[in-house]
């Protein structure tokens, strides 16, 4: 087992992360830069480097200065939490240049999954069922119209370094098609450094499941069921929970029997998440994130499995913790990504928090790095912190959600919560009854079932 781990994050999963090698009596290093130096990460951590200025750039995401920090401290591995360099194969390597463990999949895994058009011939060949679309990138030389008729309007065109939503342009009509390329891949270009992209068929309903993974690296892989996560806004997710309301017991069995053959197949390693749409009974692989998730507590709350801990310990290079036959799917939980934002305009609401009560009971987790006088800094993401909550049907655990949701106090900064405590009084939510559009068509005061 590893003695020292250097977290390279932030926030609540740098806090989640430390919570998991406290459990396994690991030493940790807690990274920050100068803006995060009164952060509850680097006050719970056994030691804390300040690694650069407030831009990621020049810390978070700055590789020399954590591995500066890692020599300083005497770690023995990274533990990237999600975002900044979780998915950089480059880093993965390099630690491992310098006899570092990095705590994640390989680096070639990490590298062919970053790649969504590598990622989507990838899934085919394994099996797995994507999205109809352009079979590689479509550059200049191809002809795209004929490409977005044949897969059948409206198409996506979509960015092959895609991620958190960026890069991502409808197309309803040939009109439109020559225009949203080129937004697309100048997007693209912009945010990613790389201007490739492909078409995809625009599906107009579908529902936002993924299913968690779990492999040891040599050929033994897990699937621990899935998450629905499709209330979203500009394709970033919102609400998640699991099991999926719309999911049968055997549609699961299947799809996660797919996923998880394919793991063994290709010898992954640690925790990844294989994403799909899914409408009128089919799955269609979108992409697949090779690191822990920001929802991930969702599943650990309906399987009792901790994802964090399970990776920490399969990257030491220990076993599965079970087989697929001892995972059960207990009861229902729902996560609420609480932003310090406008909850209309969803604009950033950084500042000091000069209230906070975090609510309790059973059933209820909050996982959160603020504190009462925290100031949430302005260079970062916005999320204070999640709510998650567990029941044993989904009708107990969206009772407890609304309790919850109305004890919680985040005074000094706007927050989403008004914006939960109505989502949960919903019918349709509470239903279940949603798709990957309806937050959108909700906010924008339109009936969302059209
Ligand atoms: P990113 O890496 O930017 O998150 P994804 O490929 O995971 O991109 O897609 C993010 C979201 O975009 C999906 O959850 C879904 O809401 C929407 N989306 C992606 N592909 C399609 C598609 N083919 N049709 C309709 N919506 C899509």
């Amino acid at each position: 087992m590893f003695e020292k781990i250097l977290i390279a994050n932030r926030g609540e999963i740098a806090l989640r992360i430390l919570r998991a090698c406290k459990e396994l009596g690991i030493a940790t290093v807690a990274v920050h830069s100068t803006a995060d130096a009164d952060a509850m990460h680097v006050r719970l951590a056994d030691e804390s480097v300040c690694i650069g200025p407030p831009a990621s750039k020049d810390s978070y995401l700055n590789i020399p200065s954590l591995l500066a920090a890692c020599e300083i401290t005497g770690a023995d591995a990274v533990h990237p939490g999600y975002g900044f360099l979780s998915e950089n194969a480059r880093f993965a390597e390099i630690l491992a240049d310098h006899n570092l463990k990095f705590i994640g999949p390989k680096a070639e895994h990490i590298r062919l999954m970053g790649d969504k058009i590598e990622a989507k011939k990838t899934a085919k060949r394994l099996g797995i069922p994507v999205v109809p679309g352009s079979d590689g990138g479509v550059g200049p030389e191809d002809d795209a119209i004929a490409i977005a008729r044949e897969i059948g309007f409206p198409v996506l065109v979509k960015a092959a370094a895609g991620g958190g939503g960026r890069g991502m342009k409808v197309a309803q009509t040939e009109a439109d098609l020559l225009m949203a390329l080129s937004t697309a891949s100048n997007e693209a270009k912009a945010a990613f450094g790389d201007a490739s992209v492909y078409l995809e068929k625009y599906l107009t309903k579908p529902r936002h499941i993924e299913i968690q993974v779990l492999g040891d690296g040599r050929g033994g892989a897990l699937h621990l069921g899935e998450r629905d996560c499709s209330l979203q806004r500009r394709h970033q997710k919102v609400w998640e929970e699991g099991p999926s309301p719309i999911l049968s017991p055997e549609a699961r069995a299947r799809i996660g029997g797919i996923c998880a053959k394919a793991m063994q197949d290709m010898q992954y390693l640690g925790v990844g998440t294989i994403e799909f749409l899914h409408e009128d009974g089919e799955f269609y692989f979108i992409e697949m994130n090779t690191r822990i998730q920001v929802e991930h507590p969702v599943t650990e709350m309906i399987t009792d499995i901790d994802l964090v801990l399970e990776q920490i310990r399969i990257a030491a290079g220990g076993d599965l913790p079970c087989t697929q036959d001892e995972v059960n799917i207990i009861g229902h939980s729902i996560e609420c990504r609480i932003n310090a934002e406008n909850p209309e305009t969803f604009r950033p609401s950084p500042g000091t928090i000069t209230q906070y009560h975090a609510p309790g009971g059973l059933g209820v987790r909050i996982d959160s790095a603020v504190y009462q006088g925290y100031k949430i800094p302005p260079y970062y993401d916005s999320l204070v912190g999640k709510l998650i909550v567990h029941g044993k049907n989904r009708p107990e655990c969206l009772m407890r959600l609304r309790r919850a949701l109305d004890e919680i106090v985040v005074d000094g900064v706007e927050t989403t919560l008004p914006l939960f405590r109505a989502l949960a009084r919903e019918s349709d939510i509470i239903e279940g009854d949603y798709h990957i559009h309806w937050l959108e068509q909700y906010l924008a005061g339109k009936p969302a079932k059209t």
